[in-house]
């Protein structure tokens, strides 16, 4: 059996990773590398390998940098099934879309600087038409579910509790050529206890061969319930001065989070009532497709649908409104009184949050609220640092808004979540590799992992290969 990297390895961004057993190749993920843009498009155009070659794909998660590039693997000649659970399928249809129109906005932004220096226009990397073909590939397979995908090939997918639908895979395989029995396990992103929504991630009971994300393979999150606190404080102090709350989130997970906790904070009479706006048409519908998969929820928000005292909607609620349309969009531009507006996207990198972080940004009373991970150069990883000058639509604001960033929300594991993760199996893998880290994280993790456990670990480069 054979693994190779093409994605993910020594970095967060385009997960891929190839398995080719019993004459059958299978990809695990196809997401989008997200970097510098002109580098980014190439590496994303050109796919590593040969997409026909190419049998089944399994996708962990709806993520963009695990499920991004699945319109141009299909578009460049996949004709295998794609294999997910529905919700994550029903994710992809709005995230790949949406990101569809972003690739055709971004070439025509690209091509317009080509024409005035004569050079010939680009392509996008695909369409939205190249996103809705490639949703016909989709084969839903519920958690816990085995279900041979090649020959000698059994896929299990279990819970990873990283956000709704996501999936740590797990392949049973009979290796014809040892001949012997093999246990691959493929993290996906592994998420933490006590998100909201979703359960917590399943813990497997042995591996043979890991392949184990490690974004936060050196650092420590605060549980969510501390952050929850602060978050509940935060909103308070803000209130009282008379401000803004404006939350930059990612529209698919996060933002629901949010709001599912806001109402929670809300029904206790935790924070003040004030107008919550989630300004977002992908978070509008990336949430109603949370709705429609309660095969996903956790027991408290069974629980909280069976409320009987009003507060049965986790995801709406009085003081909450969902803005679509851009008018609806403008006239938040006129709220004068403290609201709660959650923007995306996630990092302050382009969309609506830019024009409320313009407006609001130079009053000291206005908190920016950072939940997420903000990659380097990005608005968001800015604000973070506390720069006192920042550019927005190329003009510069002073930053006098409070600053607060709560990591407890992340979705994912933290480093001692990843070492508990692994040390509930009672079959410690022979070979790991560790990806879907900067190198600080991955290798730091890898340290933890060989002291504690005695483990081999291996921090693959790009395309490297292994024979395990
Ligand atoms: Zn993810």
């Amino acid at each position: 059996m054979r693994i190779t990297f093409y994605g993910a390895a020594r970095t967060v961004t385009g997960s891929q990773h190839l398995i080719e057993v019993n004459g059958h190749r299978i990809l695990l993920d196809c997401g989008l590398y997200q970097g510098k843009r002109a580098e980014s498009y190439d590496r994303n155009l050109h796919l590593p390998f040969d997409p026909h070659s190419i049998d089944v794909m399994v996708l962990s998660h709806a993520h963009m940098d695990h499920s991004g590039n699945i319109p141009n693997l299909v578009k460049s000649g996949f004709g295998g099934d794609i294999i997910s659970t529905a919700a994550t399928h029903d994710l992809c249809a709005s995230m790949l879309l949406d990101s569809g129109h972003i690739q055709e906005n971004d070439v025509a932004y690209v091509n317009k600087k080509r024409r005035k220096r004569g050079e010939p226009p680009v392509e996008p990397l695909y369409t939205q038409q190249d996103a809705r073909d490639s949703l016909r590939y989709f084969i839903g397979q519920g958690y816990d579910r085995a279900r041979t995908i090649a020959p000698g090939v059994q896929l299990t997918l279990l819970d990873a509790g990283h956000m709704l639908g996501s999936a740590i895979v797990v392949l049973d395989i009979e290796d014809q050529q040892a001949p012997r029995e093999v246990r691959l396990v493929f993290s996906g992103d592994l998420g933490r206890a006590g998100i909201p929504i979703i359960r917590d991630p399943r813990t497997v009971d042995g591996a043979d061969v890991l392949i184990m994300e490690s974004t936060y393979g050196d650092r420590l999150h605060p549980p969510y319930e501390d952050d929850e606190k602060r978050l509940e404080k935060i909103i308070q102090e803000t209130y009282k001065a008379g401000g803004m709350v404006i939350m930059p989130a990612f529209a698919v997970g996060r933002t629901q989070q949010l709001v599912y906790s806001l109402h929670q904070l809300a029904s206790r009479g935790d924070i003040p009532r004030m107008p919550i706006y989630v300004d977002s048409p992908l978070a509008i519908d990336v949430t109603a497709v949370f709705r429609t998969h309660p095969e996903c929820y956790d027991a408290d928000m069974l629980e909280v649908m069976r409320r009987e005292d009003g507060h049965n909607d986790p995801f709406g609620f009085s003081d909450l409104t969902y803005t679509r349309t851009l008018e609806d969009s403008k006239r938040l531009n006129f709220l004068r009184q403290p609201a709660i507006i959650i923007s995306a996207s996630g990092m302050a990198e382009h969309g609506r949050i830019l024009h409320h972080l313009k407006n609001h940004i130079e009053d000291p009373r206005t908190t920016v609220l950072i939940t997420g991970w903000q990659a380097p150069e990005t608005l968001g990883r800015r604000l973070v640092e506390k720069q006192p000058v920042v550019r927005i639509f190329g003009e510069e604001y002073r930053n006098n808004a409070r600053v607060e960033v709560l990591n407890g929300f992340s979705g994912h594991a933290d480093r001692d979540e990843l070492l508990g993760w692994v040390d509930a199996m009672q079959r410690k893998p022979a070979r790991t590799f560790l990806v879907h880290g900067e190198p600080e994280s991955a290798f730091s993790l890898a340290d933890s992992l060989k002291q504690r456990f005695n483990l081999p670990v291996n921090v693959p480069e790009w395309k490297q290969s292994f024979e395990v």
